[in-house]
């Protein structure tokens, strides 16, 4: 390919709404251009890489034993209303009708789609198990679509589904899809981890998400430094602490004026935040909650939900409602005295002590001694808190670290939720009517691009490993206007191509300083330099972008000398 005829639009600055280094590397590089909050187009350079990413995908889908399947992006509510989703998926779902006023959605995943497809024709246990995938834009209208390939509305998905007899099978139809997502990421050069997962909005029984290890990930895993457990912190497990047997004397109002918040009332009192509670009052599927935790700690709304069993997300109450049901100003509630409407739900964690501050549900006022057992007996106790790293492992005891990680997979054991609501059942050996188990495997194939260059850069650009790198070599031609050098050029472009690799040829007319930026920005992992002044010595000079070293290679002998150099450059990279 030559640089002068492609449509490679590089920049030098990174525009102003760029916060991450992949964002802005993609818009500089002239890989992604923005069209509207979430939106972007793929220029020929950035569309070489989402190929070359999609095409490990589905190379790895293939050899699991996946088959590729194309479903539409626009899908009719009804399927939705069926599942029971079109009520509850929320904003993220695009909406709208068609000229019939018929409802329709823009596909944000395709449960619904593919049970469909399956229901009805697969009849058999004979036609089980069955995984299809599809790789395909969704749209969903994200609240904060940020980061630009990270979090945006429109994104490319593979998507793969299973359909089992039973859950043997359907664990082992999981099995393997968590082996070709590992296979995925390690094909790609990626460090990464799976970890526990919520299985939110998509429902089912468990679920790993894939993460990516990077300091701009918006994901924080919790993971133990002896064992390996390791969970996303929205669904990470705390085991249950040991219950205090003593108790603590009579409660005691205490003015606390103007005294909102934990550090405020901690500071005044001069008590230890962890000898506080800490009440956040939510609203669960149009109910009041209070929820309970230690000063020094944060509810986890998601837990808070499943621990409900909420419909929809637990949102935090209006102040209004907060001042209804307290009968004080915000900032004064607490479990002792709230209005019996109000489900309280603690962590287990309070348990473990006594003679806690609390709000007094009274304004300007708090509660000493508190014993939650004793004074708010209606409470519920569950696991509704972040780990921290005090915590230990849930598993073997062991000391919490945590990390940030970008997710670029999901996958979770269904179960039946959407083939039992859309009756996708099959006749088993016995003729019995039986309902499928499925699974579902998502990986963000547009997200995994910008993970890649989270975890891959240096200040002069993208290091982009060999796997995913939309080039295989950059070859920059000096003096595209010597006859010689064109010449050489036009010989290891050949020889390039019928060794099998993929070449760049940078053949403009621009000054060799902007070449070799260019080249350093959109990270090619091999550089080729041919230029007068080297040919005149014999010599070709190549660069490894990773390691920015440099050498001479001699120009007459180049095929020999060029092969050995790229093993090295292969090893600086960890392929064999
Ligand atoms: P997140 O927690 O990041 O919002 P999710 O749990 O909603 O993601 P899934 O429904 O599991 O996502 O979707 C499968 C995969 O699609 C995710 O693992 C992620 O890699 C990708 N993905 C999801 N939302 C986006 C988005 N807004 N932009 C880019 N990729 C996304
Ligand atoms: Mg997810």
């Amino acid at each position: 390919m030559r640089w002068s005829q492609w449509y490679i639009p590089t920049l030098k600055e990174a525009p102003g709404d760029a916060e991450v280094v992949s964002h802005k590397l993609m818009v500089r590089a002239g890989m992604i251009r923005k069209l509207t909050s979430g939106v972007y187009s793929w220029l020929p350079l950035g569309m070489k890489t989402l190929q070359k990413i999609t095409q490990i995908v589905r190379e790895e889908m293939n050899r699991a034993g996946a088959q590729e399947i194309l479903m539409p992006a626009v899908q009719p509510a009804d399927l939705w209303r069926e599942s029971g989703r079109w009520a509850h998926y929320g904003k993220e779902l695009l909406r709208f009708k068609d000229r019939h006023d018929r409802d329709y959605c823009y596909g944000p995943t395709h449960e619904e789609v593919v049970t469909d497809l399956v229901r009805g024709e697969v009849r058999s246990y004979r036609q089980l198990p069955l995984c299809l995938y599809q790789i395909q834009w969704k749209f969903r209208d994200e609240v904060r679509p940020r980061f630009g390939l990270m979090r945006g509305r429109e994104f490319l998905m593979k998507d793969a589904y299973s359909f089992d007899r039973d859950r043997e099978g359907a664990d082992r139809s999981y099995d393997a899809m968590y082996e070709a997502y590992k296979r995925i990421f390690s094909r790609l050069g990626l460090q990464f981890r799976p970890v526990q997962a919520d299985t939110g909005s998509i429902g089912g029984s468990s679920s790993h998400e894939f993460m990516v290890l990077a300091e701009t990930g918006e994901d924080t895993i919790a993971y133990c430094k002896s064992c390996d457990w390791s969970a996303n912190i929205e669904q990470a497990e705390i085991k249950a602490s040991k219950p205090v047997s003593s108790s603590c004397p009579e409660n005691e109002e205490v003015s606390t004026p103007g005294m909102h918040t934990i550090d405020e009332v901690s500071s005044f009192l001069k008590c230890p935040p962890e000898k506080m509670i800490k009440t956040l009052l939510y609203v669960a599927d149009g109910k009041p909650v209070a929820a309970l935790v230690r000063g020094d700690r944060e509810v986890n709304e998601i837990k808070l939900k499943n621990f409900l069993h909420a419909e929809t997300d637990v949102v935090l109450a209006l102040p209004e409602q907060v001042e209804a049901w307290t009968g004080a100003a915000v900032g004064f509630a607490g479990p002792v005295g709230l209005s019996a409407a109000v489900r309280i739900v603690a962590d287990n964690e309070l348990l473990a002590d006594t003679g806690y501050v609390a709000g007094a549900n009274k304004t300007d006022t708090h509660l000493l001694n508190v014993d939650p057992r004793r004074d708010a007996p209606s409470s519920e106790y569950g696991d509704i808190r972040n780990i921290t790293q005090n915590d230990v492992c849930p598993v073997c005891g062991g000391s919490v670290g945590m990390a940030k990680g970008i997710e670029v997979g999901h996958i979770f054991k269904l179960g039946t939720k959407y083939s039992k609501a859309m009756n996708a059942v099959f006749l088993d050996e016995n003729g019995k009517e039986q309902v499928m188990i499925m699974g579902c495997y998502g990986i963000g194939v547009s997200r995994v691009v910008a993970a890649c260059i989270e975890q891959n850069f240096d200040h002069d650009g993208i290091l982009f490993p060999p796997q995913a790198a939309p080039f295989d070599v950059h070859v920059i031609c000096l003096d595209p206007k010597d006859e010689a050098v064109l010449r050489k050029t036009e010989a290891v472009e050949s020889y390039l191509l019928n060794s099998g690799l993929d070449p760049l040829i940078d053949d403009r007319e621009e000054r060799p300083g902007v070449k070799f930026k260019d080249a350093d920005l959109i990270g090619i992992p091999m550089q080729i330099i041919i230029g007068g002044k080297g040919l005149s010595k014999g010599v070709i000079e190549v660069k490894n972008r990773k390691t920015g070293e440099k050498e001479t290679l001699s120009a007459e002998t180049f095929a020999p000398a060029f092969e050995e150099w790229k093993n090295r450059v292969r090893k600086s990279w960890k392929i064999r």
